[in-house]
Formats: C-alpha cells, sequence, structure tokens
C-alpha cells in the first residue's frame, strides 16, 4: 500500500533492492512505496540498517553494481529505474541532490571551500563569468549562514570548524537550486546547538527554492520541526506513514511508539534516569525473524499471530498507513478530522 502525493515530485512504487553475494542473496529493501509533493518535506526514518539511505541511494541512482532493484522511482515525471547514466548524471546536482552525513570526507582537502562550491556550479552551467561564479558562490556562503563569506570562501576544509563544513557542504548541494534535496543524517556529527542551526538552514533555503526536502535520521525529534510527512522504516520495510501530527500523537506501530520514547523530555521530573532504549537489536537482512520482524523486540507481540504471519500495511486513518497487526483505525470527529 503506498500514499500518493497529489501532484507528486517523486513517486516511489514497490521499490526492493536485493544485493547478491557468494552467500546467497540479501533482501536489503522490501517493497517500499512513498511519494513527496513539490515543496514537501519528507522525514524519514529508522534505526541504522532500516534501508533509509539504501532508499535515497536508489532514488539517486547510486547503488552498487552487486544491487538489483525492481518497482518504479518516478522523479517529475520520468522513470528512473533502467534511465541511462548519462541521464542521471544529468539529474543529479542539477534536479536532485544529496547532502551526506560526513562533511569531512565529502569535502576534497586540497581545494578551497569556494572552488568546490564554483565546481558545483560550473558542472551543471558553464556560462557565467569567473567573477559571476564568485559572486555565486559567496551569495551561497551567506545564504546557509557563513560568517563574513568574502573572507572565508578561500579557506580550505579544514579551517572550517564541523558546523560550518556542514553548511559548506548544504551551500554546494543547493548551488544549483535542485527541485528534490536529500539530507541524510545531515546533523549526526554535530552538537545540538549546531544541529537546531542547521535545521534551520534547510527549512530557510527550502522556503527560498521551493524545493522538495527529504529529511533521513535515526531522530524522530529532529522530523518534529521540520516535516510535514513522516516515514518510519524497519529493517527494509516501511513500518509507518502519515503526517507529522499523526505520527505523533495517533501513533498506530508499536516501533514508532518506541522510538519516541527514546526522545528526551524537557518536563521530564528527574532528569538523572537514563533514556529509554527498545530493547534488542534490529535483525540482520540475511536472517530476519518469522512474522512480523519487530517481534522479537515488541512490548505487545501476540505469540501465535506476531510471530507466525507476517502483517501488512493497513489504513489507519487519512493518509495513515502501519504494518502491524493490533494497529487500531482512528475514528472520524464529527468535523471529519481523525481523532
Ligand atoms: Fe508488535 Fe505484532 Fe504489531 Fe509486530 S504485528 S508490531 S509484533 S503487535
Amino acid at each position: 500500500m503506498s500514499i500518493a502525493s497529489d501532484g507528486a515530485l517523486l513517486q516511489v512504487e514497490g521499490l526492493s533492492v536485493t544485493f547478491r553475494s557468494r552467500d546467497g542473496d540479501i533482501n536489503a529493501l522490501r517493497d517500499v512505496s512513498f511519494g513527496m509533493a513539490a515543496g514537501e518535506s519528507l522525514g524519514v526514518v529508522g534505526e541504522s540498517g532500516s534501508g533509509k539511505s539504501l532508499t535515497s541511494a536508489a532514488i539517486m541512482g547510486l547503488l552498487p553494481a552487486n544491487a538489483v532493484v525492481s518497482g518504479s522511482i518516478r522523479f517529475m515525471g520520468r522513470e528512473l529505474l533502467g534511465a541511462k547514466e548519462s541521464e542521471l548524471r544529468d539529474l543529479r546536482g542539477r534536479r536532485m541532490s544529496i547532502i551526506s552525513q560526513n562533511a569531512l570526507t565529502a569535502l576534497n582537502p586540497v581545494h578551497t571551500v569556494g572552488a568546490q562550491i564554483i565546481e558545483a556550479i560550473r558542472v551543471h552551467d558553464d556560462r557565467p563569468s569567473r567573477r559571476e561564479l564568485r559572486d555565486r558562490a559567496l551569495a551561497l556562503l551567506d545564504l546557509v549562514g557563513i560568517p563574513q563569506p568574502s573572507s572565508r570562501i578561500d579557506n580550505y576544509p579544514h579551517e572550517f570548524s564541523g558546523g560550518m563544513r556542514q553548511r559548506a557542504l548544504i551551500a554546494m548541494s543547493v548551488a544549483n537550486e535542485p527541485d528534490l534535496i536529500i539530507a541524510d543524517e545531515p546533523t549526526t556529527a554535530l552538537d545540538v546547538t549546531v544541529q537546531a542551526q542547521i535545521l534551520d538552514v534547510l527549512a530557510r533555503i527550502q522556503e527560498r527554492t521551493r524545493s522538495s526536502l527529504m529529511l533521513i535520521t535515526h531522530d524522530l525529534g529532529v522530523v518534529a520541526g521540520v516535516a510535514d510527512r513522516v516515514v518510519v522504516m524497519y529493517s527494509g520495510s516501511i513500518a509507518e506513514q502519515a503526517d507529522v501530527d499523526d505520527l505523533f500523537h495517533q501513533t498506530a506501530h508499536p516501533y514508532t511508539r518506541g522510538l519516541l520514547a527514546c526522545l528526551p523530555r524537557l518536563d521530564a521530573r528527574d532528569r538523572s534516569t537514563s533514556l529509554y532504549r527498545i530493547p534488542g537489536f534490529q535483525p540482520s537482512p540475511s536472517d530476519r525473524p518469522d512474522g512480523c520482524t519487530f517481534h522479537p523486540r515488541c512490548d505487545v507481540a501476540k505469540p501465535g499471530l506476531c510471530d507466525v504471519d507476517a502483517p501488512l500495511l493497513i489504513e489507519v486513518g487519512a493518509g495513515h498507513i502501519a504494518r502491524c497487526h493490533l494497529a487500531v483505525r482512528h475514528h472520524p470527529r464529527p468535523d471529519g478530522s481523525d481523532q
């Protein structure tokens, strides 16, 4: 089951990725479907290994050679699966771009930050003069909040702090005002204050360029103030998908409830107690349990049901789906909204 976005910029349908290996096939991603409308922000949330970064790599056409992909990825009306590498290369950076999680390795240490931003522009547009390119790079550094861009543009990446490197990477990624920006854990290595600043930069850029933002993160708290809708992934599949308010207030899947319980609470009386952790670990894609893949960790699992039958995605509310046998539909209020 998928939720189609009206006027979809991106429509992913039944996306599956299998890796061929000497020890057999590994089904890393299984039947993933979702859509994104133009200008929309989508949070993709899950623990490490849930398949969220793999989904973004499939969209960008950046999967390794031993990956077998099936399903459909339509972007601006074009099917990306099976497209020529030259077509994908033309789309990457110009129409869609990715901000990776490690700015230190993503930036080239032997070139200045300014030179790398200028190169990101020139790859898709070689018409501007050197003066114009430099002015655009300065404007981008200003847009992402680098103080005194004219005195920092000729710095090397090692002369920037971690937060400034991440800002420089964002500047490169949005240099050509892409229609879709994929931010893959853009705040993971940063302290909380800088995290908030980077999220603010992304929101500002999205507002200015009207691009769509796919924010990939393991932290449900990060999507709360940024995303319109959220996809929660577990063990290569979608566990739950909903508007951000429904996900937080009408949570249907025990895994999402667990992720919410992991968030620190400002109103907690006793700050000395350690944060909740979902017990156990996500299964390896080559050794998933029978039934619901979450059942060994689920605190409400029903023996004889959850360890036997794999649940399907079911609709639990308007635009809200969950993969759980016990998910209950929330009922509409008299005014027509869900409760
Ligand atoms: Fe838990 Fe069962 Fe729902 Fe899986 S199907 S999340 S084990 S209640």
